[in-house]
């Protein structure tokens, strides 16, 4: 019985892919069962086109493989352990950190505190690693 949602599909796929060389479904489905995760290969199948659609992930020869897009958004879809360690509520959880605010300037997802100045709580334009690097040298902005 799963109460993952295509989104979940998606992630488990992103973080299968980000441990194998380009690879079909069928791997994949059965990597994720080596996991314990509860993904069907059919579900994995859906994962892939809805992550090739989105740019995260491309096809090859030999199968599916990430994309540097993709390698971008990893750090912010959850480890597979957190998949089949949290129970089914935990779902509120990994979605939450999908959901998590992206930085317009290196794409990254980060959680909001990121984006607001410590000192002022006023909202910041990029994420406080990205706005470090453009006022070097400039005014000394201190996290
Ligand atoms: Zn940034």
């Amino acid at each position: 019985m799963s109460t993952l949602k295509p989104i979940d599909h998606q992630n488990i796929v992103l973080r299968l892919l980000a441990r194998s060389a380009a690879c079909d479904a069928q791997h994949l489905a059965t990597l994720a069962q080596a996991y314990k995760l509860p993904v069907s290969l059919h579900q994995v199948r859906v994962a892939c086109d809805e992550l090739c659609e989105q740019q995260f992930v491309a096809r090859t020869i030999t199968g599916y493989r990430l994309t540097a897009h993709g390698e971008c958004e990893l750090p912010a879809v959850p480890l597979l352990e957190s998949y089949y360690v949290a129970p089914a509520g935990g779902c509120c959880m990994t979605r939450h950190a999908y959901q998590q605010p992206k930085c317009p300037e290196c794409q990254y997802r980060k959680p909001p505190s990121e984006f607001r100045d410590p000192g002022t709580f006023e909202p910041l334009p990029a994420c406080k690693h990205c706005l470090r690097k453009s006022q070097r040298g400039g005014q000394r902005w201190t996290a």
